[in-house]
């Protein structure tokens, strides 16, 4: 059985790039750079909480890191480091280097560093640490939404939440549409190109991890703003689309979560400079509502003929029993 050391060791002790000291001392040594704050978020990914005992390690791997860069992305931040702490019920050198596998390839992916971190045994839990960088000044808040401004999501929300509907038998994929929903929901794909585009022209970004009115509902909370969204402009992938069950097609897109898309409020006069970055980088950027005064954090979603619609899902609570 592989040590503590061993595991570091063999599965994440990698050449140092960008930091002057990696993993191995009792702390690494990064340098600041010029003309630049770092960004540090956090987040964690717990067995019985956002993966199933016996998931895929390769996948967890990636989608640990995964999570953990959408929020740089939210930021746009430019991806640096990472820490990765790891509780583990035994050392299963099989999930490590397949953990490590997935870990890695989106690590150098975004180019980032790996240069620290904890390994202890316990109840499956990875804890990852992100540090990007940003110019002052052009980070992406979620207090800097104006009255006025539109409302944009980038891809479309959902098919995680589908995928995980076709999980617990609600409904039934097949195909296409069953994979590309399983790797939205195991492989989601950090924004972080969209996030560095964003810089100077969104006025707030949030990345949409606990549902799209959940999240939307965090910019016009820290803004002191409220926000309407467009129901019938919300954009649908093509397995939404073909749902039947439109009552669980909705509660997908307004509060499935873990989508990883950004949304973000911009003046409409930056509608133009919006429509170039979606252009330059070849993805759906979609205007889905707008921003507007009223009581501070409320969220509506109005139906085509403009009337507010009830809704049943608020979104991912994590503290929820
Ligand atoms: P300490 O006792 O000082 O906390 P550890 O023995 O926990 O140090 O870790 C030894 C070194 O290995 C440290 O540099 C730490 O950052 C690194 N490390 C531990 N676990 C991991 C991990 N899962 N991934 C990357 N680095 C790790
Ligand atoms: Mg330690």
């Amino acid at each position: 059985m592989a040590t503590e050391f061993e595991i570091i060791g063999r599965y994440f002790t990698r050449p140092v790039k960008r930091a002057l000291l990696g993993v191995g001392d009792d702390c690494a040594l990064i340098a600041p750079e010029p003309d630049a704050l770092f960004a540090l978020s956090t987040d964690m990914l717990v067995e019985g909480r956002h993966f199933l005992a016996g998931a895929d390690a390769a996948k967890l791997g990636h989608k640990a890191l995964a999570v953990n860069l959408s929020d740089l992305a939210a930021m746009g931040a430019a991806p640096r480091y990472a820490t990765l702490a790891l509780a583990l019920p035994e050392a299963d050198e099989t999930w490590l280097a397949q953990f490590a596998r997935g870990f890695f390839g989106l690590a150098d992916a975004f180019g980032v560093e790996l240069i620290g971190g904890d390994t202890t045994r316990g109840p499956r839990n990875i804890s990852v640490s992100v540090i990007g960088a940003v110019p002052p000044h052009l980070a992406l808040r979620r207090d800097g939404a104006k009255i006025g401004d539109e409302v944009w999501l980038s891809g479309c929300t959902g098919d995680a939440a589908l995928a995980l509907a076709h999980l617990d038998g609600r409904i039934r994929l097949v195909d296409a549409a069953l994979a590309h929903c399983l790797a939205r929901l195991h492989t989601p794909v950090p924004c972080i190109a969209l996030g560095l585009a964003l810089r100077g022209i969104a006025s707030a970004a949030i990345d949409v991890s606990d549902g799209l009115v959940a999240d939307v509902g965090h910019i016009a909370e820290r803004s002191g703003v409220a926000i309407e969204l467009r129901y019938a402009e919300l954009p649908r992938s093509r397995a939404l689309k073909a749902c039947a069950d439109e009552q669980l097609a909705q509660e997908c897109m307004l509060a499935g979560g873990d989508d990883y898309e950004l949304a973000f409020t911009a003046n409409p006069a930056a509608r133009a400079k919006v429509t170039a970055v979606a252009a330059e980088l070849g993805l759906a950027l979609t205007r889905i509502g707008s921003v507007s005064a009223g009581g501070p954090g409320l969220v509506s979603v109005h139906d085509a003929a403009g009337k507010i619609m009830q809704l049943a899902h608020k979104g991912f609570d994590h503290f929820g029993g």
